[in-house]
């Protein structure tokens, strides 16, 4: 796609520190990484999210994610990883990317969410059995 700055970079018309790529994937390290090793995992096509991607798209993604992970952790000698994905919202880039962070004990980052209160039973299983449907 046209002034996307991921399809630059899988065109090749933009550097990345590419660290792996097949067919349908490729994993750069992040310019602006929050943490040592931030990398970003995306598809070599464009799509925009989560809502756009194929299935099978979205896995060869997260094969790619789980095959960097052990190399990456032990690369900067993460504690842990986080991965994250963002559809619309929080999604700076509208190429579909998986963030896939190096943790450690010690970095301060804050969690993605912050945890609320006690669900409604009720508004739990109104939304469990719409979704159900919706999916057939
Ligand atoms: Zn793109």
């Amino acid at each position: 796609m046209e002034d996307c700055i991921f399809c630059k970079i899988v065109s090749k018309e933009i550097a990345a520190n590419v660290i792996y790529e097949d067919t349908n994937t490729i994993a750069f390290l992040d310019l602006n990484p929050r943490n040592p090793g931030h990398t970003l995992v995306i598809t070599k096509q464009h799509y925009a999210t989560i809502f756009e991607i194929p299935e099978e798209i979205i896995a060869d993604v997260y094969r790619t994610v789980k095959k960097i992970s052990k190399p990456l952790k032990e690369t900067v000698n993460a504690d842990g990883m986080n991965t994250v994905q963002s559809n619309i919202v929080s999604q700076g880039v509208h190429h579909f990317h998986t963030h896939v962070i190096p943790r450690f004990w010690d970095d301060n980052m804050p969690i993605v969410w912050e945890s609320h209160h006690a669900a409604d039973r009720v508004e739990l299983m109104a939304i469990a059995e719409k979704v159900k449907r919706l999916l057939g």
